[in-house]
């Protein structure tokens, strides 16, 4: 007679213990994750850059949080049909495209319809001119940033996240919430950090130190119950 087997395959009964476990830590330990406010700011094209101060390179003014990323010694003026934004800075290093990223509030005043759209993303982006020093040019690159979390692909994958997938995030305080269609984006060296533009960080009261708590694409709640 055969001798009887364990009824629960064990590569199965494992993998059944990772699901619980993940989801379990998840309600009792949601991530959090650092913000950071993105005020009105200008990406350039390596062109761009030449275009409007004649140099081949911007020059580093202040590390933000993602590595090999700066705020630029360099500004521009933003002029758009009503309005005009002076010393708007610029975020190094060049990108492929010329990128202007302002809030919804800010392209109410300068009479723009800019899109919702992911950076890099300038299919509907609003035309907009950009003044430097040395010239001027005039760009179909201005966009309200879509709201994004950064962090590096490993990190994403431990918590069941990949690139390009949406989450929502959990904000305390007296103007707290909980805010929908965040994106996740990934790439190696970047850490973990919440892109909000100052339109939604004055909404729920957010500030470049301001920690909140990611909840589950599936929509479990991690929020200590305080949702
Ligand atoms: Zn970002």
């Amino acid at each position: 007679m055969a001798t009887t087997t364990s009824p629960l395959d064990p590569g199965l009964a494992d993998t059944v213990a990772q699901q619980v476990c993940a989801q379990v830590g998840w309600m009792l330990n949601p991530p959090l994750i650092v913000t950071g406010v993105s005020n009105r700011h200008v990406h350039l094209s390596a062109e761009d850059l030449r275009t409007l101060f004649g140099v081949e390179e911007f020059t580093p003014h202040r590390q933000v949080r993602q590595p090999g990323e700066f705020a630029a010694a360099e500004t521009v003026t933003v002029v758009g049909p009503k309005h005009t934004f002076e010393q708007v800075r610029c975020m190094g290093p060049c990108r492929k495209a010329t990128q202007v990223e302002i809030s919804l509030t800010d392209a109410r005043a300068l009479g723009l319809e800019a899109p919702v759209a992911q950076s890099g993303h300038l299919e509907n982006a609003a035309l907009v001119t950009i003044e430097g020093p040395q010239g001027t040019v005039r760009r179909p690159a201005a966009i309200a940033a879509a709201r994004h979390i950064h962090m590096g692909d490993a990190h994403a994958a431990s918590l069941g996240l990949k690139d390009q997938d949406t989450v929502s995030v959990a904000i305390d305080g007296p103007r707290g919430g909980i805010i929908d269609h965040v994106i996740i984006r990934t790439k190696p060296e970047w850490v973990p950090e919440l892109h909000v533009d100052t339109d939604e960080a004055n909404a729920l009261g957010l500030t470049s130190t301001s920690f909140v708590r990611l909840i589950r694409p599936d929509g479990v709640e991690t929020t200590g119950g305080r949702r």
